[in-house]
């Protein structure tokens, strides 16, 4: 009855998180992993299926980012002490992680949505052709309508690698899928002015417009035990900076009841911090503020044309190719006269361009033996200088 129920629910965010189209929640350990019985809590994580069911039927997209790896494999390997050894962690995290996802999808295959498990180091989102190679994939995910359920790869990161918490790894992961809102479930339903717990005069904080000096104070700055809230205060501002910088907004709401999501669409509070310009602008700034670009392709004036217009870049239009770059670099686009007209991502290298430059996209794959595409840079991946 309750599956059914759910099928036809649709839940309504409020502004803005009504306008994103790809949303990021990040769900910590103690929401997933019940702590009396150590093992996942299906009830919350059902819970969780619905409102993310109900969001995808608006036509959102939604990606979890998920703790609960190393605390699941803890208590089932029975490694209780609280100083593990790092290999003890990663032993957990090996074991944990299977039983976090099987957990996920049950509760997600009730409803007849299916999950994918992504696997992030720090490396994925800071390597470029990782990066890309990352956000290709998580696409296709969306495209096949599954629900990506992301963690950090515990088993394989070392210490000095590693994001180490889930609030900063889910901004960058949030960045790499040009998600426009980050919704972070915590333990307190926001900012407050002071410690909630400590101080009846704390306010609550509905809005920040701009990451100041003042709030970092607030959240306890570099101090991640002091100040406002949780401990985990810090954290979550530094996910909110990251977040912000590629335009992406941070909502910091209380999430242990159950179906948190619904409760915002109810009018539950919770912060929301505004990022300072949109998710495609911040795309695009980073690509124009590419301090070297790895080389550079020269147009004819009709190809030109043809991106000014809005168009992607073809390879028809291409008349040289200069230096040596790989698939992912972000190069120059000049005119005949030498003119930089823009910049952009290829989606080939250097040496596959000079072989197929000139060239309908068509003959592509027979020329290269294979295709990436019809384009050489996508419009969305272009910015004019
Ligand atoms: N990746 C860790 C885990 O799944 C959690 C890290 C965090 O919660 O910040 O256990």
């Amino acid at each position: 009855m309750t599956v059914m129920a759910a099928k036809t629910e649709v839940l309504t965010l409020p502004e803005p998180l009504l306008k994103a189209r790809r949303l990021t929640v990040k769900i910590g350990s103690a929401l997933v992993v019940n702590a009396e019985t150590g093992e996942a809590d299906i009830d919350w994580m059902r819970g969780m299926a619905q409102d993310v069911a109900a969001l995808m039927r608006e036509g959102k997209q939604v990606m979890i980012v998920s703790s609960g790896a190393g605390a699941l494999g803890r208590r089932y390997l029975g490694l209780t002490g609280s100083r593990l050894r790092l290999d003890q962690k990663q032993a957990a995290a090996a074991v944990g992680q299977p039983r976090l996802m099987q957990a996920w999808e049950g509760v997600f295959n009730e409803l007849g949505l299916k999950t994918a498990q992504v696997l992030l180091t720090r490396e994925d989102t800071e390597k470029r052709r990782r990066w890309l190679n990352a956000r290709a994939t998580i696409e296709t995910l969306f495209d096949l309508g599954c629900v990506p359920i992301v963690n950090e790869n515990d088993t394989v990161v070392t210490e000095e690698i590693r994001y180490g918490d889930n609030d900063r790894l889910a901004a960058r992961a949030a960045q790499l899928v040009q998600s426009e809102a980050l919704i972070l479930l915590s333990d307190i339903d926001g900012l407050y002015t002071a410690d909630p717990r400590k101080n009846p005069e704390a306010r609550h904080i509905p809005l920040v417009e701009k990451l100041d000096a003042d709030i970092e104070a607030m959240a306890g700055g570099a101090n991640t035990s002091a100040g406002v809230g949780t401990g985990g205060m810090a954290t979550k501002i530094a996910a909110a900076r990251i977040a912000g910088s590629a335009g992406c907004s941070t909502t910091i709401a209380y999430g242990a009841m159950l179906r948190p999501l619904s409760a915002l669409g109810s009018g539950a509070k919770f912060t929301l911090i505004r990022a300072q310009s949109s998710v495609t602008a911040a795309y695009k700034a980073w690509i124009a503020g590419t301090v070297v670009p790895a080389g550079e392709v020269v147009l004819d004036d009709g190809a030109v044309a043809a991106l000014k217009s809005g168009k992607s870049l073809l390879p028809s239009g291409i008349v040289e190719v200069h230096g040596s770059f790989d698939k992912g670099d972000s190069i120059s686009i000049l005119g005949v006269n030498g003119c930089e007209h823009a910049r952009g991502i290829v989606a080939y290298g250097a040496d596959e361009i000079r072989l197929i430059k000139g060239r309908p996209s068509k003959e592509i794959e027979g020329l290269l033996g294979y295709t990436a595409g019809d384009v050489i840079i996508h419009r969305d991946n272009m910015a004019f200088i």
